[in-house]
């Protein structure tokens, strides 16, 4: 795992996040860094052991989570997904029957890379999963420091 490619991610993270941690704000943020559209659908994911995809498309960026999901829940598998494209991740061989079945409105020729979330087998998955877990933990920071009353510890798996 490269921490270097990590901490680098984490920085720029920070830099787009907002004040108050709102995710969306981050979203989009995010887009206009990339010069790239980015948009959430939420799909169910019954039966499938993945609970969140990124979907990068010719003029787009999906993100695809399961749902129904709490809040806090949303904002860990966004984290996660954020995560992979911050360190620039590319697609990884298969998934298109997951894909097709996550994002039925997307045709299939627009789909250019794809990734599944499925475990901390891979590298890639590792180090996403370590930045999402520093990505949520600022987005918890700004959250508290921001909103008045009590709030829900998050937990990132
Ligand atoms: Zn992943």
């Amino acid at each position: 795992m490269s921490s270097w490619r990590i901490a680098s991610a984490a920085r720029l993270a920070k830099r787009l996040m907002p004040a108050n941690g709102d995710m969306d704000g981050l979203l989009a943020n995010l887009a206009q860094h990339r010069g790239r559209k980015i948009h959430v659908l939420a799909r169910d994911f019954a039966g499938q052991p993945t609970s969140g995809l990124w979907i990068f498309a010719e003029r787009a960026d999906y993100l695809v989570i399961d749902d129904p999901t709490t809040p806090s829940r949303r904002a860990a598998i966004i984290c996660h997904e954020v995560a992979h494209i911050l360190l620039g991740h590319r697609a990884q061989a298969g998934g298109a029957a997951l894909i097709a079945a996550a994002a039925p409105d997307l045709s299939p020729e627009l789909i250019a890379r794809a990734m599944a979330r499925h475990s901390y087998a891979t590298q890639e998955e590792a180090e996403a999963e370590a930045l999402a877990t520093q990505i949520a933990t600022e987005q918890a920071v700004r959250c508290r420091s921001t909103q008045p009353g009590p709030h829900s510890i998050m937990r990132w798996r």
